[in-house]
């Protein structure tokens, strides 16, 4: 039961999502409403970062933002999982307790099935920070042969960062005098790289 006069908004997930979600609402309420902002990890990464761990532009260190240095009015940053929902109740449970809400959020992102796809979890990816430190450590030993940026099924997130990453590496390529040497395929399973702009 809600005793303070404040209305209580839970989000859950300090995505992209949840931290414009809880600025706005921080920016426009101040501390007249009660916003608890729930998420596991410590910091947050921008998706386009791991672009730049991938190809040795910026370490995995230097591309994390901190959630300790989110400070917004009325906004209680809480690091803890997630592990269950009743969205009827509006009450969350998480590795911490039990936290109710008048107004619940969830912006809990998606996760990648890697097992969906025989194979996959064997080769290189960059849509997670480790993924792409991997391959920032492989690349330099690719020195001639093919390279496949492929995608395995729609919907996935961020369009356009699989031509970005093929375009990159063209470039990567170039800049090391392999690129003669080198293909690169791209599988996509949409019609352009970013079908509502062509
Ligand atoms: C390589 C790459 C490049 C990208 N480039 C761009 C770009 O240039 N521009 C752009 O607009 N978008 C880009 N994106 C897409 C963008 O990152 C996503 O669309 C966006 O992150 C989705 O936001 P979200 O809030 O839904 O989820 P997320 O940002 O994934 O946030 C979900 C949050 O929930 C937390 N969480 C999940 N489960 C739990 C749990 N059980 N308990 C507690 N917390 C939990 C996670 O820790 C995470 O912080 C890119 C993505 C990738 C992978």
């Amino acid at each position: 039961m809600n005793t303070s006069s404040k209305p209580r908004v839970l989000v859950l997930g300090a995505g992209f999502g949840g931290l414009e979600l809880t600025s706005l609402l921080s920016e426009t309420f101040g501390d007249g409403i009660d916003v608890t902002l729930i998420d596991k990890s410590d910091a947050f990464v921008f998706g386009f970062s791991k672009l730049d761990v991938m190809f040795g532009h910026r370490t995995a260190d230097a591309v994390r933002l901190p959630y300790s240095n989110y400070a917004k009015p009325g906004v209680h940053l809480l690091r803890q999982t997630v592990t269950a929902i009743d969205p009827e109740r509006r009450r969350v449970t998480t590795d911490g307790g039990v936290h109710e809400a008048d107004f619940l959020v969830v912006a809990l992102g998606a996760d990648y099935d890697f097992d969906a796809t025989p194979g996959l979890a064997d080769t290189n990816e960059f849509y997670t920070v480790a993924g792409a430190e991997r391959l920032r450590d492989v690349l330099p030993t690719f020195t001639k042969g093919r390279a496949l940026v492929g995608v395995c099924g729609a919907p996935y997130k961020c369009p356009p960062a699989p031509s970005e990453c093929a375009l990159m590496l063209h470039d990567y390529l170039v800049k090391r005098g392999v690129r003669e040497a080198c293909e690169i395929n791209f599988v996509l399973p949409l019609p352009s790289p970013v079908p509502p702009s062509p």
